[in-house]
């Protein structure tokens, strides 16, 4: 295909220097991000109706983030505005709405176009990308489609025959009026905490079905008085300052997180203060109380936790759902309870990222099926056999305890070295991660996180995979994070270049490497 057909695309076929996979805040960023490196030549493509990723699809009631907004925010964009400490879920999803404004990015967004499929043209050095609209070729893929995007619902036998209500709480069903109603809420995660103490005020009676209890510090939640806000549009530098401020505090507390689990102890006395001022019954502190060190799973915030869980119509099950028998919910300890509806907040397909199902590499295999033994990816960012493909929130790249826009951004920063080495290159070349340079980077990350609380704090969490790998967290400071992508080394890629002729009919398929 001639150089300039191929920049047109034909009427059917559209191509793009960049495809971006999703809207949430790794999409919206890297949009931005674009747009600031002089690239105007790129879509997002948006399955959803709308922006805002986890913001849009997690409504449940009392949905917030728990990292202070200011530092939950982008640093080019920053929100003298902000309402509270921590914001709800409507004012997060109007941020994104507007930066898409701000930054004039409507133009770039499509909705409703599901990625369906992206494979890797070996000759042609470009992705071929399926989706619910149509075709598109694209030099560059960005995939931020999110690591907590895909609710995940456990296989619990007898509830495709429950008479009652069921539903995710990612997928909240606004239209199921729950006053009145016996509820079971299943798990005990980030989202179940916020939900527990907004429902119980609604429902007949509660029932928590909890596999293992978190920990829980109390919320230094308040509104921002109209003082604050007015300082911070009057004087910008006042924005930052709070934002840095914040930031500061979360890179002094990796070290007990990476190196010193043990100084964690400390923190494990808070929170079971936090508890023991709720909750007086001794038999229900006790189903309550972690067995691990505080932080192996994610440090849960509340002050209506607990509160909630001593009321008198709120029964803890310390133990998980196992079966539905009619609308009989039956905990793995034999304990049953009636119940007209089911909610699970059950987490995500983290480990098992659909998205990697759909992307074909340049061997004809799926990402899903080359990180059978584990996610890995050079820098976060880059998986070997996938060429001009980067992941935003890839393997190892997820904080304990910061917030995430920070390591977003970070490989914001990456991909936009990406694009400027590529025309560094000139022509038409593709980067590849170098398999040595992926496994070197795997090493270094699971090197490190031999020693955190993550791996040593004696738990299961969602940060493991099957094999029990933690390829979520990164187990270091944001700041190493940020220098460890600041620029792309090109001694840990290939270079691709498209093949001089054709080759012989059976005689492979692959470009040249110049590299
Ligand atoms: C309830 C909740 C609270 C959270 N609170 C915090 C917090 O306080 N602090 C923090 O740091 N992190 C928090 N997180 C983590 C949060 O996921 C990240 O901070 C961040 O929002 C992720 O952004 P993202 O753009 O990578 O993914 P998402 O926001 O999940 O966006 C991914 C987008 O990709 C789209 N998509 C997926 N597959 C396809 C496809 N095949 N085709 C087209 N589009 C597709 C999805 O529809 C979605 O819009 C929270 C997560 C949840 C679920």
């Amino acid at each position: 295909m001639a150089e300039s057909e191929r920049r047109r695309g034909t009427a059917a076929h559209e191509h793009v220097r960049v495809a971006v996979i999703g809207s949430g805040f790794g999409g919206i960023g890297a949009a931005v991000r674009l747009r600031r490196e002089g690239v105007t030549d790129f879509v997002v493509l948006e399955r959803a109706g709308a922006v805002g990723g986890t913001w849009r699809d997690n409504s449940y009631p009392g949905c917030a983030c728990d990292v202070p907004s200011h530092l939950y925010s982008f640093s080019f964009a920053p929100n003298p505005d902000w309402p509270r400490a921590f914001s709800g879920q409507e004012h997060i999803r109007e941020y994104l709405e507007r930066v898409a404004d701000t930054f004039r990015l409507r133009p770039h967004i499509r909705l409703d176009t599901e990625v369906l499929r992206a494979s890797w043209d070996t000759e042609r050095l470009l992705w071929e990308l399926e989706t619910s609209r149509g075709a598109l070729t694209a030099d560059v893929v960005v995939s931020a489609t999110g690591p907590l995007s895909d609710p995940r619902t456990p296989d619990i036998p007898g509830l495709t025959s429950f008479p009652g209500k069921v539903f995710h709480s990612a997928r909240w069903d606004h239209g199921y009026d729950l006053r009145g109603k016996r509820v079971a809420m299943v798990g005990t995660g980030a989202s179940a905490i916020q939900i527990v103490p907004e429902i119980q005020r609604d429902v007949r009676r509660l029932t928590l079905f909890q596999r293992t209890p978190p920990w829980v510090l109390p919320r230094a939640d308040r509104a921002i008085t109209g003082v604050e806000r007015w300082l911070h549009r009057q004087l910008p530098f006042t924005t930052y300052a709070r934002r840095g401020l914040l930031w500061g505090i979360r890179e002094l507390q990796v070290q007990a997180f990476t190196k010193r689990p043990n100084e964690l102890g400390l923190v494990e006395s808070l929170a079971r203060r936090n508890m023991a001022r709720a909750i007086k019954d001794p038999a229900l502190r006790a189903k309550l109380t972690p067995t691990y060190r505080i932080g192996c799973k994610r440090i849960l915030l509340s002050n209506s936790y607990y509160p909630a869980l001593a009321q008198p119509h709120v029964d803890v099950v310390a133990s998980g759902l196992a079966e539905v028998r009619g609308s009989t919910a039956v905990a793995a300890d034999g304990t049953e309870a009636e119940v007209d509806a089911i909610i699970f907040g059950t987490g995500f397909h983290v480990t098992d990222m659909p998205i990697a199902d759909r992307v074909v590499g340049d061997d004809g295999r799926t990402l899903m099926e080359t990180w059978k033994d584990g996610m890995k990816s050079l820098r976060g960012a880059s998986a070997a056999g996938f060429p001009n493909f980067l992941t935003v929130i890839g393997p190892n790249t997820g904080l304990g305890n910061s917030s995430m826009i920070l390591m977003i951004e970070s490989q914001l920063n990456y991909l936009a070295d990406y694009l400027r080495q590529l025309d560094v290159l000139g022509g038409r070349a593709a980067l590849v991660a170098r398999p040595s340079a992926v496994n070197a980077w795997t090493r270094r990350v699971q090197d490190r996180m031999k020693r955190t609380v993550w791996n040593t704090g004696g738990c299961t969490s969602w940060y493991l995979d099957d094999h029990g790998v933690n390829t979520t967290i990164w187990p270091g400071t944001t700041t190493e994070f940020r220098a460890a992508t600041r620029r792309v080394d090109l001694n840990e890629y290939e270079v691709l270049r498209p093949p001089a002729r054709r080759t012989a009919p059976g005689s492979g398929r692959k470009a040249e490497v110049t590299a």
